[in-house]
């Protein structure tokens, strides 16, 4: 905190790790001694740059570009690219220290690593998003590369932008090589990469409620966020049984008291990655309520998944949804709960899963792209579902077996212990580096 006094959010993702880890640390000395928590918290490089481009009005913009390459202990960098306003040094060494747990988590061998600039393609138009990914590219791909460093998207980055991307990569570095994943199917993209990460939240919900003889059939299941994952956890639950009560976007609620129906998900599909509109539009076009500038968790519900970003449920919303009878929380997006919701969760005993372990699944399939690449061979959908499924499985078995804690699972425990004790083994057999 001392060296970096304005970076909140990575101070946040230490110290839930930390404060989970240490009773485990202290039991296992060896690793301390070696300075793994030292090293650990520092990026093994971090790369910040200029992305200049010109908008539709020939007017010069400026955005500053990122890349955290914190850890490659057990693989390549591995972490996707977020564009935002308000992205940041920090907010990225937050996004990439989690995702150095996550993947290793997986049981894929990924490194971790995110990165990102400060713009928002909101409102802009294709021609402005390409330029932009363009110059943004000029200057990352000599930083990335197949066995090097590979990202992947994020808040801001989806298909378009991830194209946008891949054609300067190969354009400046001669090569056709699996340098980003969530690439398109038509050059080399994965199937069930898009739906990867809501699915897999889906899934590691389903196996925590089926430890108590629950599933998701005729739950009423409250999701944040309208982008990628919040879209194919919705799909998923429906597909269970379960009722998705609503869906956001950073202007409010939409709020679906009957529970979402396949045409108002083919709406929602449409209208957020064709036509770029706002969750508020289909509230008004299907008639359903919006809560302007609410979050869906004063709504009652049994089953909450955040899934558009970070800190969007604290103290308050945490005791909205234990009083409203909330059982079980999986985050699809990264660390959505505050430091005191966690807190609130793990004391009431209720399922609680952190994104680590829960939104694993996206970049499990990322890997799982990765590997179709080098093998130049493509998986049927049904091929690399079954994986995920069963990558979300052994991630919820590793967690169970390492977050035990007086009869009951603290899966924040289990997640930061499994995903640690591989890196920090790596770190040591690797001596000091
Ligand atoms: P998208 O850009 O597709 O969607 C993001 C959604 O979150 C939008 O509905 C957006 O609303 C909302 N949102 C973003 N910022 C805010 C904010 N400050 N306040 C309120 N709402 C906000 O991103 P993804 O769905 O890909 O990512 C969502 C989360 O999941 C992120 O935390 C990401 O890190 C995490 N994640 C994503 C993975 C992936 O494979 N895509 C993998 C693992 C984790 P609006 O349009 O108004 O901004």
């Amino acid at each position: 905190k001392r060296r970096d006094p304005d970076q909140p959010e990575f101070h946040q993702a230490v110290e839930e790790v930390l404060r989970s880890l240490w009773p485990f640390l202290e039991a296992h000395p060896h690793y301390l001694e070696a300075g793994i928590v030292e090293r650990i918290v520092e990026p093994e490089r971090a790369i910040l740059f200029r992305v200049p481009w010109v908008d539709d009005q020939g007017k010069v913009r400026v955005n500053r570009g990122f890349r955290v390459q914190m850890s490659s202990a057990i693989g390549p960098y591995k972490g996707g690219l977020r564009f935002h306003p308000s992205v940041n040094l920090g907010v990225l060494k937050f996004l990439a220290f989690e995702q150095v747990f996550k993947n290793s988590l997986t049981s894929l061998p990924m490194g971790g690593g995110k990165g990102g600039a400060d713009f928002d393609p909101k409102g802009k138009s294709d021609g402005e998003v390409m330029r932009f990914c363009q110059s943004f590219m000029s200057e990352l791909y000599r930083h990335v590369g197949a066995d090097l460093d590979v990202p992947a998207g994020d808040i801001g980055v989806g298909g378009r932008e991830i194209g946008f991307m891949f054609g300067q990569y190969k354009r400046l570095a001669n090569e056709f090589t699996s340098v980003l994943t969530g690439k398109g199917l038509t050059y080399g993209g994965s199937l069930i990469r898009p739906e990867a990460t809501g699915y897999g939240c889906v899934y590691f919900a389903q196996e925590m409620l089926k430890r108590q003889n629950q599933g998701f059939d005729g739950k009423r299941v409250a999701i944040s966020g309208s982008g990628n994952v919040a879209q194919y956890a919705a799909q998923k639950v429906m597909e269970l049984g379960g009722k998705v009560i609503s869906l956001s976007d950073s202007e409010g609620t939409l709020f679906a008291e009957a529970g979402l129906t396949p045409e108002q998900w083919d709406y929602l599909m449409d209208l957020k990655n064709v036509r770029r509109g706002r969750i508020s539009e289909m509230a008004a076009h299907f008639g359903l309520q919006f809560l302007a500038g609410q979050r869906p968790w004063r709504l009652a519900c049994d089953i909450a998944l955040p899934c558009a970003t970070q800190n969007e449920l604290d103290a308050d919303d945490a005791r909205a949804l234990l009083k409203a009878g909330c059982i079980c929380v999986a985050e699809g997006a990264n660390m959505p709960s505050t430091l005191e919701a966690v807190d609130l969760f793990i004391e009431a005993g209720i399922l609680y899963a952190p994104g680590k372990a829960s939104n694993a699944g996206g970049v499990a399939t990322s890997g799982l792209e990765m590997s179709q690449n080098a093998m130049r061979l493509h998986w049927t959908a049904g091929e690399v579902d079954q994986r995920l499924h069963g990558i979300m499985q052994n991630i919820h078995h590793a967690c169970v077996h390492h977050g035990e804690e007086q009869g009951r699972i603290n899966y924040v425990k289990g997640a930061n212990i499994a995903g640690f004790v591989k890196v920090a083994d790596a770190m040591l057999a690797q001596g000091v580096v």
